[in-house]
Parts: structure tokens; C-alpha cells; sequence
């Protein structure tokens, strides 16, 4: 694609060396030629978005230009856009349209964004690899043998296969900035609260974030100036002033102080990964910014924290799929007419116990028929089997079971106390330093169905991203090079900051991109 960010479309359009319809048949093109193999979008609106554009451009010609004009973006499908799908990657949702626009996607439109798609992501947006999509995994544009990252790998994908020039993802462990950094592109998670989640399809609700990414921190930043602020439809979000997010991206980096925290390069960590990130430090501290080790003591209780809690919050989100008030229904029939079978086997046994004369087998029995499912209740059970995939039904079972009572002081209550351990630390760490530099994830991006199988190794790779989510403060991740010793797989470096203080973080993500 001719124009890859936003910013480049942009002053192009300003030069009318473009416009807005061949900015979108430009990512058509694209779309066309790679999205079979790499299986990016799950829906691609063509003509929507064309139509949208020829809009746009016969308003320019009257003069209107809107601060999004021409911005070509694909939104993670488990983002409400109204009359499309959101199927958020799960059978349970295969033929579901959004009855109203989410809240960002509203505002976006307002600013003149075009929207090209929605993007594969892992089912509900559990996962690390885009491999538990029902429509199937995406592919790493850099090497179709590796996974893009998840959950919004789709969206991170499109950004680096230049289908678009930026999508929105969402983050409640690090979906937004572990994709990112597998795909080489720029991804924030805002500060929890930052931008609404209204039509946000619900994973877990006190981690969600909507979020970003492009192939520049000035897109990004862009970006977030249209979307944060507060939402009367959400009463999470913050009643917090917004700032114009690109003033910031010149400042430079003299004077301000780096926290690398300990935690962060521990065992564990790829060695190419360390030395790249350890080149930029350097190269930050002769540009003028203050290094310093830093401590965040409860950061080894990160996954395990985010695991309960994200489970719990999960099991409670995901009860309203029953096939009666949202999603797949299981054929009515098909689950009446087992019921009456298995009545019949019942009552056929029962009567031959009856028969032998075999007490004990008739009072069970007995029981048994009493106590058989109704239809309403089998209607939810077959539903739910067949709607969601193994990874979901793994989560709703470690949250229900988390939840439960007798457990739920050891597991959901005990979380919920570490929690605000972890998040006093970052409170503490912020009164020392102004950003926290740490790698974004330990390895880079992994072969297909190299970790699918073992659960536990897949939710080891967040350990750097789910404790932003846990603390709510916001995280960057920006593309630092290739590895070294696999040169065609990106590294991504992380920046945290302070509750609501995007700003510094692009700022210091501008300036690592630019060393
Ligand atoms: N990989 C994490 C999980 O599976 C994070 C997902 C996310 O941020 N949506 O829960």
C-alpha cells in the first residue's frame, strides 16, 4: 500500500495526490491478495466502506474535512458496529448483528474513519495465539507458519499486512500489545476507564479495554484523541479532561526518568529479545532520559491473579449465551426428542427392576426420572456445548469453580487482595520514576499450534502484560527491530505508566521508533 499510516494518507490527501476511494481500493486490493492464506478479516465490507469514502470525498470537495478523514480501519470483531456481525470469534455468535453502534465506533465514524472489516480474533478473546477462533487461526504476516498473537491478532495482522492503515483491538490481559509486538506494530491499552466500553462484547469487565494500533505512535495517538473520554452509556469510564494526545509526541525524552523493573528481565526472558531492548535503553539514556532499576515485588502473582479473576468475571459474563436471550440455539426438537429417549430408556429399566424385584435400582430410578432435566434447562446445556469452543468452556469452568462457595474465599477473594498489591506497586514505583520500560512478551511469536495444547505455557506468555490490566494503568508496546537469530520475526518493547497518563508513554514511544 502506497500510504501505510494514517499520517502519510493523510497529507496526501491534503496535496490531493489521493483520495479517500483509492485509499480504500488500495487495502481491497491488499485484502484480496492475502487475506485467503493469512486469514485476516472474518467480514470485509467493500462495499460499505467504498461508499462511505465517495462520501467523504465529495465532501472534501465542498471543503468538509473531518480529523479522521480518510483513516482506513479495521475493528476487532468483538466490537458492535450496528447491522454487521460480531461474532467475537465463536459459534455461539455466527449469526448475530449488532443492534446499535458501539460508543468508539460512533465517535470514529463522527471523525470521518472509514471501516473496512472486522478482524478474527480468539474466541471471546480468550487467548494468546488467535488459534481458538472458530473461523480458524490467523497467520503471522511475517511467516505464515507463526501465529499473529491474540486475542486481537486479526487486528494486529491487518495492520502489518497493510489491509488497513489501523484497527482497534481489545485488552483484558495484553490482547492489544502482545499481537503488536509478535506483528511489528504499534499497540496501546489505555488507562482502564480511559475510553468506553460501551458495545464492547464483555470477557472480563474490570480488565477491558478498548485500544489502538497502528503502524505509528502519531496514528495511534491520533486515534486516541478520537476515542477516549467519558461515556454517559458506560459508568466506568472516566470523568477525566483529555488531552490532544499528538502535542506530546515531540517532547523527547531529556530529563525523564525510566524505571526497568527487575521482575521484567528475569529468568525466562529470550536472550535476542533482552539485548534489543537493552540497545534501546542505552540509546534512551544518551539521548538525555534518567535510567533506574525499579521493584514490582508481586509481579510472579500476575498470572496466576489474572487467571482467577478474569475466569470469574468471565464464567458471570458469558451466562447470558443460552441460547434464549443471545446466541446459538440447539435444534429444539433434536434436544426434546433425547429427552423422551432417554425417558424411555429410564422407564424400560425401571420396569425391569421392578420385575427382578431389585429395590435399591427401583428407588434410584425413581429418583433419576423425578429428577430428569427439563427441556428449558437441556436447551441451555446443549446449547452451550455446542456454541462455545474448549477454551471457553475451560475458562467458565475455572470460574464457576473460583466462584463457588467453599473455594471462593481461597481462589476469587484471595485474588481480588493481590490485586491491590500489585497495583500498590505500580502506585509506589510512579512516585519514583515517570514510565516503566520491560519487554512485551518473553519469546516472539511462536509457531501454530506449538502451545494450543498445554494451557499453562500459553498463559505464561502474558506475564509482562496482564499485571497493566490488573493495576488498570495503560501500556504501550512499539516494534524495536527483528530478532536477531530469526530475523524475520518482530520484537516489541513495553512502556506502563501512571493511571491516565497516555501521554508520556507515546511520548517516550515516539522517541524509541525514532532512535
Ligand atoms: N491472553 C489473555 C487471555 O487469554 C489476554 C486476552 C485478552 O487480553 N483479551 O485471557
Amino acid at each position: 500500500m502506497e500510504y501505510r499510516t494514517f499520517g502519510a494518507a493523510r497529507r496526501a490527501l491534503d496535496q490531493n495526490e489521493t483520495t479517500c476511494e483509492a485509499l480504500v481500493s488500495a487495502c481491497l486490493d491488499r485484502i484480496r491478495a492475502d487475506n485467503d492464506r493469512l486469514n485476516i478479516f472474518t467480514y470485509v465490507d467493500d462495499g460499505g466502506a467504498l461508499h462511505h469514502a465517495r462520501y467523504l470525498d465529495s465532501m472534501r470537495e465542498k471543503g468538509h474535512e473531518r480529523p479522521l478523514t480518510g483513516l482506513i480501519l479495521a475493528v476487532k470483531d468483538n466490537i458492535c458496529i450496528k447491522g454487521r456481525q460480531v461474532t467475537c470469534g465463536s459459534q455461539m455468535l455466527d449469526d448475530f448483528e449488532s443492534l446499535y453502534d458501539a460508543t468508539v465506533i460512533e465517535k470514529l465514524r463522527d471523525a470521518g474513519a472509514i471501516f473496512i472489516g472486522k478482524t478474527n480474533c480468539d474466541e471471546f478473546a480468550m487467548g494468546s495465539s488467535n488459534e481458538t477462533s472458530h473461523h480458524g487461526p490467523t497467520k503471522n504476516p511475517h511467516d505464515d507458519a507463526y501465529v499473529p498473537g491474540g486475542s486481537s491478532g486479526g487486528s494486529a495482522a491487518a495492520v502489518a499486512a497493510g489491509m488497513c492503515h489501523a484497527a482497534l483491538g481489545s485488552d483484558t490481559g495484553g490482547s492489544i500489545r502482545q499481537p503488536a509486538a509478535f506483528c511489528g506494530v504499534v499497540g496501546l491499552k489505555p488507562t482502564y476507564g480511559r475510553v468506553s466500553r460501551y458495545g464492547l462484547v464483555a470477557y472480563a469487565s474490570s480488565l477491558d479495554v478498548i485500544g489502538p494500533m497502528g503502524h505509528s505512535v502519531e496514528d495511534v495517538a491520533t486515534l486516541l484523541n478520537a476515542i477516549a473520554g467519558v461515556d454517559p452509556n458506560d459508568a466506568t469510564s472516566a470523568p477525566v479532561e483529555v488531552p490532544d494526545y499528538t502535542a506530546a509526541l515531540d517532547g523527547g525524552v531529556t530529563g525523564l526518568r525510566i524505571g526497568l523493573p527487575t521482575e521484567y528481565f528475569a529468568e525466562g526472558l529470550d536472550d535476542g529479545i533482552r539485548a534489543l531492548i537493552q540497545e534501546k535503553v542505552d540509546a534512551l539514556e544518551a539521548e538525555g532520559a534518567e535510567v533506574r532499576e525499579v521493584s514490582l515485588p508481586h509481579t510472579k502473582y500476575g498470572v496466576a491473579t489474572y487467571y482467577i479473576l478474569a475466569t470469574a468475571e468471565a464464567s458471570s459474563n458469558l451466562a447470558r449465551y443460552d441460547g434464549i436471550r443471545y446466541g446459538h440455539r440447539a435444534d429444539l426438537q433434536d434436544v426434546q426428542r433425547s429427552l423422551v429417549e432417554e425417558r424411555e430408556t429410564m422407564q424400560e429399566a425401571l420396569a425391569a427392576a421392578e420385575a427382578d424385584g431389585r429395590d435399591d435400582r427401583v428407588t434410584a430410578l425413581r429418583q433419576e426420572i423425578d429428577e430428569q432435566e427439563t427441556l428449558l434447562n437441556r436447551l441451555y446445556t446443549q446449547s452451550r456445548t455446542e456454541g462455545f469452543g474448549d477454551e471457553v468452556k475451560r475458562r467458565i469452568m475455572l470460574g464457576t469453580y473460583v466462584l463457588s462457595s467453599g473455594y471462593y474465599d481461597a481462589y476469587y477473594a484471595k485474588a481480588q487482595r493481590v490485586r491491590t498489591l500489585i497495583r500498590n506497586d505500580f502506585d509506589q514505583v510512579f512516585e519514583e520514576v515517570d514510565v516503566l520500560l520491560t519487554p512485551a512478551t518473553p519469546t516472539p511469536a511462536f509457531k501454530l499450534g506449538e502451545k494450543i495444547g498445554d494451557p499453562l505455557a500459553m498463559y505464561l506468555n502474558d506475564i509482562y502484560t496482564v499485571t497493566a490490566n490488573l493495576a488498570g494503568v495503560p501500556g504501550l508496546v512499539v516494534p524495536i527491530g527483528t530478532h536477531p537469530d530469526a530475523p524475520h520475526l518482530p520484537v516489541g518493547l513495553q512502556l506502563l505508566g501512571r493511571h491516565f497518563d497516555e501521554a508520556h508513554l507515546l511520548q517516550v514511544g515516539d522517541a524509541v521508533m525514532n532512535l
